[in-house]
This record gives C-alpha cells, sequence and structure tokens, in this order.
C-alpha cells in the first residue's frame, strides 16, 4: 500500500545532546498522524535514539550502511548493526553519497539486498545533476539508477522500497524542482517500474520528492498525484517547519 510519508536527512549535523534535544522536540510535536515520520540522524544518535523511539510512531533510519554482512571493513556499519539498535529505514544512494564518496547504483544496489535482508526498508535516492537536466538527460539518467539498484530484486522487494526523487541541483540550494517538474519525472519513474513489474507495483510504491522542501512550497508538491510526500533536509533540522511539511498533505 502507498504511504506518505515526511522523512528527516539531519546530515553530518547535531551533536549527541544537540540531537537529543531536537528529537525530544519532534517527540512532541503536532505531527501528521495521517503520514509516517522518519528522523535519520548521524549513526553515531542511533542507539541513543532507539530507545527514545520505542513505543513511538516516530521511524528511525540511518543515513547509509555497509554493503557486506560483516568483515574487515574500517569504520563502516553494517545493516544488521543497525537493525540491532531499533532501526527501520536505510536511506542509500543520497546524491551526497554519490558525488562525495563515490557510490554507484550498482555498489548501492548491494546495500539494498543487505538492508531487506534485515526486515528494514530502504530509501532508494536518485537524481540528476544540472548539467544532465539541461542536456536532457536526464530520464536516461534516473531511468539507469533506478534499474540498476532496484531492478534486481522481485515485486515483494521492491514494494519495501521507498524511492526518493532528488534532483542534485535542487539539494540544499534553495531551488526547487517546480510540482509539474517532479511530478513529470515521478510518473516516469512509476511508468517505469510497471514496464517490468506491472501496473499494481508501481502504483503501490511510495516515491518521495526531495530538493529545499519547506514549510511554503510542500502542499503543492505534495498534491500532485505520483508525489507520497518528501525527503527533507535542512527544514528537518528546525521542528515547526518539519512538523508544518508533515501537515502539507
Ligand atoms: C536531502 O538532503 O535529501 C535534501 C533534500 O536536502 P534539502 O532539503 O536541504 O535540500
Amino acid at each position: 500500500m502507498r504511504q506518505k510519508i515526511v522523512a528527516g536527512n539531519w546530515k553530518m549535523n547535531l551533536n549527541l545532546e544537540e540531537g537529543k534535544a531536537l528529537l525530544m522536540e519532534i517527540i512532541d510535536a503536532n505531527l501528521n498522524e495521517n503520514c509516517q515520520i522518519i528522523v535519520a540522524p548521524p549513526f553515531i544518535h542511533l542507539s541513543q535514539f532507539g530507545t527514545m523511539l520505542n513505543q513511538s510512531r516516530i521511524s528511525l533510519a540511518a543515513q547509509n550502511c555497509h554493503q557486506q554482512e560483516l568483515g574487515a571493513f574500517t569504520g563502516e556499519v553494517s545493516a544488521s548493526m543497525l537493525k540491532s539498535v531499533g532501526v527501520e529505514c536505510v536511506i542509500l544512494g543520497h546524491s551526497e553519497r554519490r558525488s562525495y564518496f563515490f557510490e554507484d547504483s550498482m555498489s548501492i544496489s548491494y546495500k539494498v539486498n543487505q538492508v531487506l535482508s534485515q526486515g528494514m526498508r530502504p530509501i532508494y535516492c536518485c537524481g540528476e545533476t544540472l548539467m544532465q537536466r539541461q542536456e536532457n538527460q536526464h530520464f536516461e539518467i534516473i531511468r539507469s539508477q533506478i534499474r540498476e539498484g532496484l531492478f534486481h530484486l522481485n515485486e515483494m522487494e521492491l514494494l519495501n522500497c521507498v524511492i526518493a526523487y532528488e534532483p542534485v541541483w535542487a539539494i540544499g540550494t534553495g531551488e526547487t524542482a517546480s510540482p509539474a517538474q517532479a511530478q513529470e519525472i515521478h510518473s516516469f519513474i512509476r511508468k517505469t517500474i510497471a514496464k517490468d513489474f506491472g501496473e499494481l507495483v508501481a502504483d503501490n510504491i511510495s516515491i518521495l520528492y526531495g530538493g529545499s522542501v519547506k514549510p511554503d512550497n510542500a502542499k503543492e508538491l505534495f498534491n500532485c498525484p505520483d508525489i507520497d510526500g518528501g525527503l527533507i533536509g535542512g527544514a528537518s533540522l528546525n521542528v515547526d517547519h518539519f512538523a508544518a511539511i508533515s501537515h502539507s498533505f
């Protein structure tokens, strides 16, 4: 079943005390009860947040994991470690990871497998750069990112994934895709999925938009028929903005 989702990606912001204070504010905030709320803090916060969110309807997400199950990978964190502290979802393939850490869709597909094997949900990010859009390559880029990252899955596995369309040129820039631009890509993603997996799967997968979503633009984005919510960066660090975005459906 397609779900409405608002997920906050805190990125590398807030130390543990600051993070706990914001999480307490979010727990106490007036959030939309008709959508799933997800919070993705830095790794170091996850264990304590898992305890704080026990009994809460807010879901805990990580921002990445390693593609292997365990072993000699200094500095890395496995999907099973995330699961063991109460993580339910893992953001994978964020454009910052693709560009700064050279992740590609193929290696991210292994992470998708790890996350699913632990019974968690991948939030699989895709998106084109400004140059790719200007050169009219955006459809092809999105198609290959989702095909390489997700199309090895079976129907049930794919339905356990959430897709986040995040045009790179709109992340953290203050520039948002227009509702028409975002809707066009979301609809294209559903059509691409429908070709290989059928209409039912395409209609039931949740596809989020990410890229400078704020309280004042969330409503028109979330009103688009193929947009099921948002992956929110900067605005998720402000409880009032995050709560207002959750009420934008
Ligand atoms: C993000 O990091 O996924 C994001 C969309 O960031 P921002 O909302 O700040 O553009």
